[in-house]
C-alpha cells in the first residue's frame, strides 16, 4: 500500500527499535519522512531528513519542527516515539532517573505536540500518535515509566478533544513486549516471566507496531481519535491462566 504519498511524517527516536521500524514503514508507503534521535541515525537512505534532537529539550524540538515546516511546508503525521527506561523499585529511583524518564517519555511528546499543533491547525489536518506502553496500567519496578506512559494517555485524550475541530486526530499505541534494544536491556528474569504470559505465545516484532501506526495515522482512521490501542499479544487482558 502507498497510503502516505505526498504526506510529511515526523518520527522521534528513529535511530533503532520501534522508531526505526515506524519511520521505515511510512517511507515504504511513500511518505516524506523527517526522522530524529538523540543518537546518530544511520542506514536510513529512504528518509528525506535526519536530525539530532533531544526531545526532552523544548527549544531543540521547536527548532526541529520549525525546520521541517520550512523545508517541506507541512507536517501531516507526528509520531512521538522516543523513550527510555530507568527501572527500579521506588526507593531506588533517584531524582535524576525520575526526571529523565518523565522528561523524555512524557515531556518529549508534549514538546513535539505543542510545536506541531499550530501547523496542523493551519492545515486543518493532522495525525498525532504517541507510544505509551502496557506499563501504563502499572508495572513492578517501573514507577517512573508507568507514570510517564499513563501521562501519555491523558495527554492524548486531551489533545484529541482540542484537535478534533481542526481535523487533527490524536491516538496512542500501548505496546506489550516487543523485540527491540530496549527490551533487550530489561532484567532477563523479568523479561522471561512476562514473555511467558503473552496469550499469543510470542514476543512482538517492531513490524507489529509499525502496522498499527500506519493504520492509526492513515486517512482511513479519520474517525478514530483519543484511543489507546493495545498491541501486545493479549498480555493486557491480564489473566494469569492460559
Ligand atoms: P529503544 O531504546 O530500542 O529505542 C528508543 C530510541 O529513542 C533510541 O534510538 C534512542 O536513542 C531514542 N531516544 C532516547 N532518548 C531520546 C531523546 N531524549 N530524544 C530523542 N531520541 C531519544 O526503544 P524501543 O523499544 O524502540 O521503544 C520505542 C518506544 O516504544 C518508547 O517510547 C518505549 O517506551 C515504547 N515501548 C516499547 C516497548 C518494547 O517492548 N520495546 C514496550 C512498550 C513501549
Amino acid at each position: 500500500m502507498k497510503r502516505y504519498v505526498g504526506r510529511v511524517v515526523a518520527v522521534t527516536g528513529a535511530a533503532r527499535g520501534l522508531g526505526a521500524a515506524i519511520a521505515a514503514r511510512f517511507g515504504d508507503e511513500g511518505a516524506t519522512v523527517a526522522a530524529c534521535d538523540v543518537g546518530t541515525i544511520d542506514g536510513a537512505p529512504g528518509h528525506a531528513a535526519v536530525s539530532r534532537v533531544d526531545v526532552a529539550d523544548a527549544a531543540e524540538v521547536a527548532a526541529w519542527i520549525g525546520g521541517i515546516r520550512d523545508r517541506f511546508g507541512r507536517i501531516d503525521v507526528l509520531v512521538c516515539n522516543a523513550g527510555i527506561i530507568r527501572d527500579g523499585r521506588i526507593e531506588t529511583i533517584g531524582d535524576a532517573d525520575w526526571r529523565a524518564v518523565i522528561d523524555v517519555n512524557l515531556g518529549g511528546a508534549f514538546h513535539c505536540a505543542r510545536a506541531a499543533v499550530p501547523l496542523m491547525k493551519e492545515q486543518r489536518y493532522g495525525r498525532i500518535l504517541s507510544l505509551s506502553s502496557m506499563s501504563w496500567r502499572g508495572n513492578f519496578g517501573q514507577a517512573n515509566y508507568a507514570a510517564a506512559k499513563a501521562g501519555i494517555i491523558g495527554l492524548t485524550r486531551t489533545l484529541a478533544l482540542e484537535g478534533a475541530q481542526y481535523g487533527i486526530t490524536v491516538n496512542a499505541i500501548a505496546p506489550g513486549l516487543i523485540d527491540t534494544p530496549m527490551l533487550a536491556s530489561m532484567n532477563p528474569r523479568i523479561r522471561a516471566k512476562l514473555a511467558a504470559k503473552v496469550p499469543l505465545g510470542r514476543i512482538g516484532r517492531p513490524a507489529d507496531i509499525a502496522e498499527a501506526a500506519a493504520f492509526l495515522c492513515s486517512e482511513a482512521a479519520g474517525y478514530v481519535t483519543g484511543v489507546v490501542l493495545d498491541v501486545d499479544g493479549g498480555i493486557g487482558i491480564g489473566s494469569a491462566l492460559r
